[in-house]
C-alpha cells in the first residue's frame, strides 16, 4: 500500500445504491465519502447548459470553477459559486450522462482529480472504475450489483412511483454505455467482492461493507 490513507472503493451499475451505502458507511468509519457519479452529471449539466465543450468543462475541477464541496460526508457541487448539485438529477442529465462519460480527455480529468482528493484523506468513493482505474489500490474494493427489476422498483420509490418500467429502459441504456465503452468500462476488478443486494436492507449492506473493512485493514 504506497498510500497512508485508507480508502474503500465501491463500484456498481446504475442505482445499485452506492451513493447511500457509501455515504452511510463513510459517516460510521469518519472517513470523508466521495461518490464521483456526481462529478460526471456535473461536466454533463454545464456542457449542455451553457453549451460549453464537456471536456473544457471537465478541467474546471482543477481550476475550481467547479468546485466540489465533500465537508459532512454531503457532496455538494458548486459552479461559479452557485451550487447546482439538486439540478444534477434531471431527466435530460440521466440521458445524457454516459455518452459524456465515456469520452477520455473527460475521464482523464475527472479520474486526476479523484485520485489527487484521495491522497490526503481516508476515503469511501462510489462510482464505475474506482477499483479498477481510481483506487487499484484501495484497501477494499466492492462490487454492488443488484437485478434490473429491483433496482428500477427502488428507483421508482425514491421517484414517487414513476412507471418502473421507463425507469428500468433509462438504467439499462445507462448500464451498456457505461459497460461497453472504451475507456475505463464499469467491470468488477480482480480483487473485487460482489455483493448482490437483492435481498438485503441498506444497512445490512453497510454492516456487511464495515466488517469487511475490518478485515481488509
Ligand atoms: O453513479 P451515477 O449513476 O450518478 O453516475 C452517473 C453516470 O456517470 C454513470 O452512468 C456513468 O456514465 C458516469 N460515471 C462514470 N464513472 C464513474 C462514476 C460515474 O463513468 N466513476
Amino acid at each position: 500500500m504506497n498510500n497512508i490513507y485508507k480508502s474503500i472503493a465501491i463500484d456498481g451499475p446504475a442505482a445499485s445504491g452506492k451513493s447511500v451505502v457509501g455515504k452511510q458507511i463513510a459517516e460510521k468509519l469518519s472517513y470523508i465519502f466521495l461518490d464521483t457519479g456526481l462529478m460526471y452529471r456535473a461536466v454533463t449539466y454545464i456542457s449542455i447548459n451553457k453549451k460549453i465543450n464537456p471536456i473544457n468543462v471537465s478541467e474546471f475541477f482543477s481550476k475550481n470553477i467547479i468546485n466540489l464541496n465533500l465537508s459532512d460526508s454531503k457532496n455538494i457541487i458548486n459552479y461559479e459559486k452557485n451550487n447546482i448539485t439538486s439540478f444534477l438529477f434531471s431527466n435530460e442529465i440521466d440521458s445524457n450522462v454516459s455518452n459524456i462519460s465515456k469520452l477520455k480527455e473527460v475521464r482523464q480529468n475527472l479520474v486526476k482529480e479523484q485520485k489527487e482528493i484521495s491522497k490526503s484523506n481516508n476515503i469511501v468513493m462510489v462510482g464505475r472504475d474506482i477499483g479498477t482505474k481510481v483506487l487499484p489500490n484501495a484497501n477494499l474494493k466492492i462490487y454492488l450489483d443488484a437485478s434490473i427489476e429491483i433496482r428500477a422498483l427502488r428507483r421508482s420509490k425514491e421517484l414517487n412511483g414513476l412507471s418502473t418500467n421507463i425507469i428500468e429502459e433509462k438504467i439499462k441504456n445507462r448500464d451498456v454505455i457505461d459497460k461497453n465503452r472504451v475507456n475505463s468500462p464499469l467491470k468488477l476488478a480482480d480483487d473485487a467482492i460482489i455483493i448482490n443486494t437483492d435481498t438485503l436492507t441498506i444497512n445490512q449492506v453497510v454492516s456487511n461493507i464495515i466488517e469487511l473493512s475490518k478485515q481488509y485493514e
